[in-house]
């Protein structure tokens, strides 16, 4: 930790003073554009309700030091740049842009007028996907999802033999990757009851989501590489919130043997706003403690390091906001809160794992962690496991039931991280609403 997280550290920008999501410790960077100015977007930092437009910062030579190497990357319409630059850049920036924020920061001081030309409202901006995505993977690396959706389905041999050697994921679609904001159209697709002798084909019934932490690659390795656990970490430059909007009746029907498809990839949400594994510092928390009988993960999995401080202590709530909530002025409901430190794998070993056979990650990749469960009812992160796949409906506020999503319904998931001694800091939210199938004529 530095100075950059000092949780008595004031700002010049009001907003950010107290500021439950984006105080002057957080800096999470992200893609922005004017609302109706169209074109493409450029980098900027959230500090309260505001964003620090960095190119604007790099135009008035606001951003010294190494700050300067990085002028190219924010003038560009993703972070991929940014990304690519490697974890020593990332944190002089970081060092440079909280040094130019701070309430005693000599540029403002001269200059009281310096906030008109670099911040911009976030009121009066729209955010956009933060990185060209080029591929993304999702994992499993929940014990207790793991567990949870096994039981249902395979009651005798929930957990497969393979969950505790390495970390269980495949390999998504990145082009239906969407940012907050974005409507969800229910999928269609094929699906069969155990009833039904053949399958039909029609909208999706039990739509769900999933309720996970995602993390973005930064410089990548070469191809053929291995990245060692203990430079994983080196590898990821932030975390952000992903909705991995799932299909529940096409995924029963097609995921054997080649694993999800169609049930998955059409649609994926994900927060704005990513947050630096600098920001996380303070909020660094053992490896989920494993039971006495579980394996000791290979050596190539394994390090002192990522045993003592290996998890992000991230705590994800998920809200629902019905169509009949709203026009009751009802506030949306919470269905869950769960923490990323519950998570059975560790961000470093999802990304030592995946390139433990020589596989490339590039700048801008997207690694997600699987639906965020933990041990407690209230800590699952998805209708299957909190309907116990329907068996047990959810009541809101109206007297409505949900087993699965319905049309109209806004899935809105948070994330922060808190604790004694620390700024609290927040990720934003990851919204999206679902709309009717798009049914040919
Ligand atoms: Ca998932």
């Amino acid at each position: 930790m530095d100075q950059t997280h000092d949780p008595s550290l004031t700002c010049w920008v009001e907003s950010a003073e107290g500021a439950a999501e984006f105080p002057i410790q957080n800096l999470p960077f992200g893609i922005f554009r004017r609302r109706g100015e169209g074109g493409p977007g450029r980098v900027g930092v959230a500090i309260g309700d505001m964003i620090l437009d960095l190119a604007a910062c790099h135009a008035g030579g606001q951003l010294g030091g190494t700050g300067r190497l990085t002028a190219v990357a924010c003038g560009a319409p993703a972070l991929n740049g940014l990304m690519g630059m490697g974890a020593e850049t990332r944190r002089g920036l970081r060092r440079q842009v909280s040094a130019l924020l701070r309430a005693d920061s000599p540029a403002y001081r001269s200059d009281p007028g310096l906030g008109d030309r670099i911040l911009v409202a976030q009121s009066d901006s729209e955010m956009l996907l933060p990185a060209a995505v080029g591929d993304y993977t999702d994992f499993y690396a929940s014990v207790h999802h793991a567990t949870n959706v096994g039981s249902m389905f395979r009651p005798d041999n929930p957990l497969l033999s393979n969950y505790k050697w390495l970390p269980i994921g495949y390999h998504g679609r990145a082009s239906s990757i969407v940012p907050s904001g974005t409507p969800v159209s229910r999928p269609q697709g094929q699906s069969k009851s155990a009833e039904a002798e053949s399958p039909s084909f029609g909208p999706s019934r039990l739509l769900d989501y999933e309720m996970e932490l995602g993390l973005f690659i930064a410089s990548g390795n070469p191809l053929g590489q291995a990245v060692p656990i203990e430079r994983a970490e080196d590898q990821i430059f932030g975390f952000c919130l992903v909705n991995d909007w799932s299909a529940r009746d096409l995924q029963a029907w097609e995921y054997q043997p080649l694993g999800p498809f169609l049930a998955k990839n059409f649609a994926t949400t994900i927060s704005p706003w990513v947050v630096t594994l600098e920001a996380l510092e303070p909020f660094r928390a053992p490896a989920a403690t494993r039971s006495p009988e579980d394996p000791r993960p290979l050596p190539h999995l394994d390090s002192a390091r990522n045993t003592e401080a290996g998890a992000v202590a991230v705590t994800v709530e998920v809200y629902l906001s019905s169509a009949g909530m709203r026009d009751r002025r009802i506030e949306p409901v919470r269905l869950s809160r769960g923490s990323a430190a519950d998570l059975y794998w560790t961000p470093a070993q999802l990304v030592a794992h995946h390139t433990s056979n020589g596989c490339n990650l590039r700048p801008g990749d997207l690694l997600a962690s699987g639906t965020i469960s933990g041990p407690a009812k209230e800590s699952r992160g998805c209708l299957l496991e909190l309907t116990w796949r329907g068996a047990e409906p959810l009541t809101l506020p109206t007297g409505e039931t949900r087993k699965f999503l319905e049309d109209g319904d806004e899935v809105i998931m948070r994330g922060f991280c808190e604790r004694a001694g620390a700024a609290r800091i927040g990720f934003g939210e990851c919204r999206g609403r679902v709309r009717p199938a798009i049914v040919r004529g």
